[in-house]
């Protein structure tokens, strides 16, 4: 088997993780920007975060012979304060040219408030200014289709945004349709108690079929599994899905949405 982890938060993860995921078949990690758990103090803790996603991860998941790639922004929980926001934002294009990054995210919204609706518009133009990819999460809960909704007017507001750029993770059973609909990839993040579960990423898939969905783990520094995926492909196993559509769904996919990136290659070479 072998798979691509399109959302895993390895700076938050052991040595031991890499080991695994590297065993069972991980060809490339993807490492977005994220909340570190308590809200950094200034745009320094953020140039320091982005060095340590362009510098020292991508040497750390090396050592176990795994490329690892990363995606750039202030994250929607800490996107409250407008003015840091957009400190943190004007740093960015600085790292652009480095080369494990894949593009701007994860982006979206956490509370769906005013203030993080304004910061989500700040990166869409990022990325539509410097031409970049574009990962967004969607909110929790009751916040999400509502979030969502926001989340894709503003995308589908700027003319120079394409929909398959960008891909929409966290998407659940009401909301999936949505995004597919309006041309968008999604990601299904399997997490043992949140979120989605293997057994419901594999109805949607069976549902909507895969052509533009992905599968992550996610894995940060709370309660989640960085071997979500290839546990996930055991489930596709069970309920009669092919060799070939597994590899379509856990490999090819996120292949074919990472490429869009000239930066992104896998360790297998096929
Ligand atoms: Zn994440």
């Amino acid at each position: 088997m072998r798979y691509i982890e399109p959302h895993a938060h390895m700076v938050s993860r052991v040595t031991d993780d890499y080991q695994a995921m590297v065993v069972a078949g991980c060809a490339a990690v993807c490492e977005p920007a994220f909340w570190a758990g308590f809200d950094r103090s200034s745009p320094a803790g953020f140039y320091d975060y982005f060095c340590q996603l362009t510098e020292h991860e991508p040497r750390r998941a090396a050592k176990f012979g795994l490329p690892h790639y990363c995606w750039l922004c202030i994250n929607p929980k800490e996107s409250e304060d407008v003015s840091l926001a957009s400190e943190v934002i004007a740093m960015i294009p600085k790292f652009l040219d480095r080369k494990n990054v894949l593009g701007i995210g994860e982006i979206g919204l956490n509370k769906n408030s005013r203030n993080e609706l304004k910061v989500l518009e700040m990166h869409v133009d990022l990325a539509a200014r410097h031409n970049q990819l574009i990962l967004v999460h969607t909110p929790h809960l009751e916040d999400k289709l509502k979030g969502t909704r926001l989340i894709l007017d503003v995308l589908k507001a700027d003319s120079r945004i394409k929909p398959e750029r960008c891909l929409i993770d966290h998407v659940e059973e009401h909301t999936v349709k949505l995004v597919l609909d309006g041309g968008f990839w999604g990601g299904m993040t399997l997490y043992p108690e949140t979120k989605c579960t293997a057994a419901r990423a594999v109805d949607m898939i069976e549902q909507y079929g895969g052509e533009r969905l992905w599968m992550n783990s996610a894995c940060d520094w709370g309660v989640s599994v960085p071997l979500a995926i290839p546990h996930a492909a055991l489930e596709l196993r069970k309920r009669g899905h092919s060799a070939t559509a597994i590899d379509r769904l856990i490999y090819q996919n996120p292949k074919r949405f990472l490429s869009q990136c000239p930066n992104f290659k896998v360790l297998e070479a096929d």
